[in-house]
């Protein structure tokens, strides 16, 4: 699953492309793609749609139009965006949208899992959509070792699993959550509640150090990932502890452990991110 730098990679090779363009034509094939709305009338909404700017929170693409309403997608699993001259994609079993620009490319987005989501809304309702669903941008000033630490507070659940949260930091899924703990030397099954202010400062700093670094490398290659146009992502060779069980840990040498944490494969060094 795309987590905020393979996103944000997606952001940054889609936005020349589509930063002012209009929407020639819309063909939306799967109805999920855009329920509970009708994808015909979705894509009769866009039609038109000139593009104002490219935009990204957490996991979410946001497609601004000059209009004032914007699309917000979510890639989910397995979703993915392509830009190709027009007819020189072949038809594709997966594809689930095509949008015709006017300069002649077409867009045409793909999901084997059908999980992704396309949805229009208008300037007041994007702001309170994300607001309910998504916490801070972690890499934005705005989010503080102070803001994480009240996220934390009084929460019993593992660290982990508070990371998943998107309410918590928006954009970390089980890569970067895993890397992120790495980094902090803090155990995934510490109950967030128990942090400390030392380990909220490292913890921090190790959510945006990974998170950087995963942006940087423009994102992780894995199987169900493919960036807009088709190069591969090289996150994966920084990995310290995510998919790594019984090779030794960068830090100490320790092999890394693999346990199951929020319902979710997780990896961690048993030394350097002890239980205390
Ligand atoms: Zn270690």
């Amino acid at each position: 699953m795309p987590e905020l730098p393979e996103v944000e990679t997606i952001r940054v090779q889609l936005e020349p492309l589509l930063v002012g363009r209009r929407l020639e034509g819309v063909e939306i094939r799967d109805p999920r793609l855009t329920q509970p709305l009708d994808p015909a009338a979705v894509a009769r909404a866009l039609e038109g749609e000139r593009v104002g700017s490219l935009d990204r929170r957490g996991k979410y693409l946001i497609v601004r139009f000059e209009s004032g309403r914007s699309l917000l997608m979510h890639l989910r699993m397995t979703g993915n965006l392509r830009v190709t001259p027009r007819g020189a994609a072949a038809e594709h079993p997966h594809e689930r949208a095509v949008v015709r620009l006017d300069d002649g490319a077409d867009v045409s987005y793909r999901d084997v899992r059908r999980f992704g989501t396309w949805l229009l809304v208008d300037d007041e309702e994007l702001e309170s959509y994300l607001a309910e669903r998504i916490g801070s941008e972690p890499l934005e000033s705005s989010f503080g070792r102070a803001a994480l630490a009240k996220r934390l507070t009084g929460r019993r659940a593992p660290i982990k699993a508070a990371l998943l949260d998107q309410r918590t930091v928006a954009g970390l899924g089980n890569i970067y959550a895993d890397e992120a703990l790495w980094r902090a030397r803090i155990h995934p099954l510490r109950p967030a509640r128990e942090l400390d202010a030392p380990e909220i400062a490292r913890l921090h700093r190790g959510v945006r150090d990974a998170l950087r670094m995963g942006i940087s490398r423009q994102g992780a290659t894995l199987s169900n990932y493919a960036t807009p146009d088709g190069e591969r992502g090289g996150m994966q060779d920084e990995f310290r502890a995510y998919g790594r069980a019984g090779e030794p840990c960068p830090r100490c040498g320790t092999p890394i452990e693999k346990i199951r944490a929020a319902g979710r494969g997780t990896w961690y060094c048993p030394r350097c991110q002890c239980l205390g």
